[in-house]
């Protein structure tokens, strides 16, 4: 690489920080984005960009992997929750059958050919709006079946109380997804029967536990620019930041009031993933559902940007996901390697 294009290079990260204001804890110091800040990061230059992101991304993840996590539904659709893009929704007609939790023998036949597969963490989700005292009790089950492989664990419920919370760690649980999803501002545009609100308590319930986060959004709901903008300030300002940040690609399902949106452009999706990762230095940015209609090419735009994180499989909760094989091969061609299983997960 010529030394004067280097990443690594100081000045090239000299810019972004223009953009902050420091915000002083007395835990550790963070750094507080104002949408407007965020924006002018979305609007720069796409090779700029893609500069900048790449320096924080070096500079914070010099091993460069890739991680990839498995995701099962272990409870899938009849959700009363009316999310437009979700074709698990009760309220919608996609065509998803609801079904019962899934047995336990069979989330730990999965959990096992994910990790043969390669995987280093396995994400268990349920169409709930949010789960019962048993629900807790039967998941925890499964958590501390999942645990023992010696797989990091997570999982995707619904809205969660502290002390729910705390009974998922108790198990063993190391993750708990709960996606913002968009700004603020656009929310009510996308599900009317929970509130912002809300989520952020589950998301403080969760800290509040000890159990990481993971939390991202989609893009291509319809959403205005300044939307994306308020999702990742809102995403980079939660404190500290989530551990995951999984930004997905809207895939429109026939029968969800989103079915019709226009598709993303692909280098829109880059330059989010690149302003997730500058906000977000050390989190794993993960590419998530709709990462099969980005191609191969948009994908090495994407870990050049900064993501780190793959859902690995067949499957992606209801909707299609890049086969393992293929994942591999791309990998194997960018010259990328899967990142290793973390000893004591
Ligand atoms: S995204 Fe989750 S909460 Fe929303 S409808 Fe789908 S399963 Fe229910």
């Amino acid at each position: 690489m010529n030394q004067a294009l280097s990443p690594s290079a100081p000045e090239a990260v000299a810019r972004p920080l223009t953009f902050l204001s420091p915000k002083a804890t007395s835990a550790r110091p963070t750094q507080r984005w104002s949408v407007a800040g965020v924006q002018a990061l979305l609007d720069l230059p796409f090779l700029d960009l893609l500069w900048q992101a790449q320096a924080v991304h070096r500079q914070h993840w010099p091993a460069g992997d890739i991680e990839l996590a498995t995701l099962l539904s272990v409870k899938t659709g009849g959700c009363p929750e009316n999310c437009g893009y979700c074709p698990q929704s009760a309220q919608f007609d996609t065509g998803v059958a609801a079904q019962k939790l899934l047995p336990l023998d069979e989330v730990l036949a999965a959990a096992r050919a994910a990790r043969e597969a390669g995987a280093t963490r396995f994400c268990m989700g349920a169409a709930w709006r949010a789960p019962k005292e048993r629900d807790i009790e039967k998941m925890a089950e499964r958590i501390a079946a999942v645990k023992a492989l010696g797989l990091e664990t997570c999982a995707t419920l619904g809205m969660l109380t502290p002390a729910q919370a705390q009974a998922l760690k108790a198990s063993g649980l190391d993750y708990y997804n709960h996606n913002l999803d968009t700004a603020p501002e656009y929310y009510q545009d996308v599900v009317s029967t929970r509130q912002y609100q809300d989520r952020l308590d589950t998301l403080q319930a969760v800290r509040g536990a000890g159990v990481k986060v993971c939390c991202g959004g989609i893009i291509g709901m319809g959403e205005a620019p300044v939307h994306r903008a308020g999702l990742l300030a809102q995403l980079a300002n939660l404190d500290p930041y989530p551990e995951s940040v999984p930004i997905n690609s809207l895939v429109p399902v026939p029968g969800t009031p989103l079915a019709g949106s226009a598709p993303v452009d692909p280098l829109d999706f880059v330059r989010v993933i690149a302003v997730a990762r500058i906000t977000m230095p050390r989190a794993r940015v993960r590419l998530s559902a709709g990462r099969q209609q980005l191609g191969d090419a948009v994908q090495a735009l994407c870990f050049l940007a900064g993501a780190n994180s793959i859902f690995h499989g067949d499957q992606l909760l209801v909707t299609g996901n890049p086969e393992a094989e293929a994942d591999e091969r791309l990998l194997q061609r960018l010259g990328l390697r899967p990142a290793a299983r973390v000893e004591g997960a």
